[in-house]
């Protein structure tokens, strides 16, 4: 058994639908054995209930939950940062040439490992991956991920239109090469698969409905995008007349539950969002670069009177970064642009970031430190000298510490990883 002890928040509670949803222990600490949370609250209490742990001293320090990303592309670390268009033709300009060239088994290995080191560093510890085309590479991905001990899910992603030649495959191929994937992948350590059809717009019915078959034989999880720009929704509508809206292409399909994470979701209809949330589907909120590709601002209030689930995404390379963190912060920032903003503030943010993702994911067992759960954390402190420091010794509230961190705490914050007790 070890005590941490440091300044401990977490969100138990959805601050979305409850008051006083933080719980933040200043002078707090973690007791954890076994990979498994024993206790979290004060430090002297802790101390008291187990004098035998070992006691790390970790005052300078806030520790929180593992951070969860639950819309990210591995094949597209390279190329963030590339400014100046919007959706399709950013895509077709920069994204996919990227993608296409996962074609080479050295380059892909490289990018995973560069990638889900990326992760840890920013202090993710779990992650629904958007794959490559190639299995190669997605084979790459799983060997990567399972080194570094994250949770990570993910999947082959398939397309059969729109996009470049050498992405397309046809449908057989794709079901084939998915379920010899799922087959060596899907609840291998903290590894699953995700059956991972690109889009609508890049995808034929006789695609999406291979993939309600592999779904329906895997029972893994399902991503996909949806509604992210108006360009892309009017496309989906000219490829799809025979069907009511965007969600019904993948309704159809059998590839909407609670085991199904959309991304974006920036244009929904009211139907869209009432199937959603009665599907307890759940969508990947991606404000990073829906600002970036200047998308659209995200109805996160109409998601929530719906009942939709929502979590976060970093979306790189669209998105800008890996850090959660930055993420939660613009999740904010563009809320505050919306007339119908919903109550949001630190705790929101802190819940968005990890204990929604978890249950997004379906994965009850992490995404907070309440007893039981598996100890999957991370210890954040601001370098020395750091303008983080400075405000940090000013804050007078749990709050004001936690929207502190949310603004300023970045990759170079994050001093430790930890899943499930193990150092990352
Ligand atoms: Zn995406």
């Amino acid at each position: 058994m070890e005590i941490w002890r440091a300044q401990v928040m977490h969100t138990p509670r959805d601050p979305f639908a409850e008051a006083d949803a933080l719980d933040a222990f200043s002078d707090g600490a973690l007791a954890f054995g076994d990979g498994r949370v024993a206790a979290v609250g004060g430090f002297d209490e802790l101390r008291r209930a187990f004098p035998e742990a070992r006691v790390r001293d970790e005052r300078d320090a806030v520790l929180l939950p593992g951070l969860v990303d639950t819309h990210v592309h591995f094949p597209q670390l390279a190329i963030m940062g590339a400014m100046g268009l919007g959706l399709l033709d950013w895509l077709e300009r920069y994204a996919l040439p990227e993608e296409a060239r996962m074609a080479d088994p050295e380059h892909a290995r490289r990018v995973a490992g560069e990638f889900v080191a990326g992760l840890a560093a920013n202090g993710t510890t779990t992650a629904l991956v958007f794959g490559s085309h190639f299995p190669a590479a997605q084979e790459a991905l799983f060997e990567e991920a399972e080194r570094s001990g994250l949770r990570i899910a993910s999947g082959l992603v398939v397309s059969d239109r729109n996009l470049r030649p050498e992405l397309h495959v046809d449908p057989d191929a794709a079901y084939e090469a998915g379920r010899e994937l799922a087959g060596r992948w899907h609840g291998r350590g903290r590894l699953r698969y995700a059956v991972t059809p690109r889009f609508s717009l890049s995808c034929t019915e006789g695609m999406l409905e291979a993939c309600g078959a592999l779904h329906g034989e895997v029972r893994a999880l399902v991503t996909s995008h949806m509604n992210e720009n108006v360009d892309e929704v009017e496309a989906v509508r000219g490829l799809f007349g025979d069907f009511d809206d965007y969600l019904h292409t993948y309704e159809h399909f059998g590839l909407v539950g609670e085991s199904t994470v959309l991304a974006h979701n920036d244009h929904p209809s009211e139907a869209e969002l009432a199937r959603l949330g009665a599907a307890r589907a759940s969508v990947a909120h991606c404000p990073e670069s829906n600002a970036f590709l200047g998308s659209g601002l995200f109805p996160m209030s109409a998601h929530i009177q719906h009942g939709v689930r929502v979590a976060l995404g970093t979306d790189v390379g669209a998105g800008t970064g890996l850090s959660v963190l930055k993420e939660a912060l613009t999740a904010y920032q563009l809320q505050m642009l919306r007339d119908d903003a919903p109550p949001i503030g630190p705790a929101h943010l802190l819940y968005l970031s990890t204990r929604a993702g978890a249950l997004a994911l379906g994965l009850d067992d992490v995404g907070d430190l309440s007893p039981g759960r598996a100890a999957d954390f991370v210890l954040l402190r601001p370098p020395a000298g750091s303008t983080l420091e400075a405000v940090l010794r000013h804050s007078d509230s749990p709050e004001r510490t936690l929207g502190a961190l949310f603004a300023l705490a970045r990759e170079e914050c994050v001093a430790e990883v930890r899943i499930a007790g193990e150092a990352v």
